[in-house]
């Protein structure tokens, strides 16, 4: 029971707009980095003047890990009882995955492409090894994780390989395309058969996030948390995970 309400208690915090790629359809990385405050609401006990108190933090930026002090918030929220779900492009050091994996609940990871040289024209910096190789780390630390993969009509024919990356890290995946979509019919049939036979989960966003990283979906908080343990669900039941 208690935990049926728990996921309906969240709020989402931008830790900063900073980034460590450069994707071609987003102006973020172009300017300079806006940094929250949180650090400093924690250390003078002002954090709950500013922000609700919840169950469940939404942490995104940019990317968290281009924050400063990121374990420190994290062991803050951990020492409130807070769980933390942490949105992030993945391209981070295994010695920073190592810093956070005991502090947090959960990481969703966005991608935009798996393919190697793609991904590095799309993203301007980075490898899909190195996202590969923090699922791997995250997973071996038991940490939950998820892969999220906006969909549009330049990568529809990718998601073969995008559903064999999630399913051989044997992490649950989620695709993403807008409400207003380019998709042709044809195209959301073919997202609905990975839903029904593959048990992806397919959401509709119903817009992009301002100031925030534009791979992120948009944070509907209740309904990603309920699509999240639906997901996780039908994943176990398929043997995924
Ligand atoms: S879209 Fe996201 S991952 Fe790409 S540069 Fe912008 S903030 Fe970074």
């Amino acid at each position: 029971m208690f935990r049926f309400w728990e996921k309906y208690s969240v709020s989402n915090v931008r830790v900063t707009s900073g980034c460590q790629l450069s994707c071609g359809f987003c102006d973020l990385w172009k300017k300079e980095p806006e940094i929250s405050e949180l650090s400093r609401l924690i250390t003078t006990g002002t954090y709950y003047d500013v922000y609700p108190r919840t169950r469940w933090v939404n942490l995104y930026g940019g990317d968290p890990f281009m924050y400063d002090d990121l374990r420190f918030i994290l062991s803050f929220y951990q020492s409130e009882g807070v769980k933390v779900r942490l949105w992030t492009n993945g391209v981070v050091s295994l010695n920073a995955v190592a810093e956070v994996a005991d502090v947090v609940a959960e990481v969703q990871v966005y991608i935009p492409s798996v393919c190697e040289e793609d991904y590095g024209l799309v993203t301007g910096h980075g490898s899909i090894q190195e996202v590969r190789d923090a699922i791997r780390m995250f997973k071996s630390e038991k940490v939950a994780i998820g892969i999220h993969c906006p969909v549009s009509d330049s990568n529809i024919g990718d998601l073969p390989d995008i559903h064999d990356f999630a399913y051989d890290l044997e992490v649950p995946l989620v695709f993403h395309r807008g409400k207003v979509s380019l998709l042709n019919k044809e195209q959301k049939r073919l997202l609905s058969r990975y839903r029904r036979v593959k048990g992806v989960g397919v959401r509709v966003d119903d817009s992009l996030n301002n100031h925030s990283c534009k791979a992120l979906p948009t944070i509907n908080t209740h309904f990603l948390a309920c699509l999240w343990d639906d997901l996780v669900f039908r994943c176990r039941n398929q043997n995924l995970i």
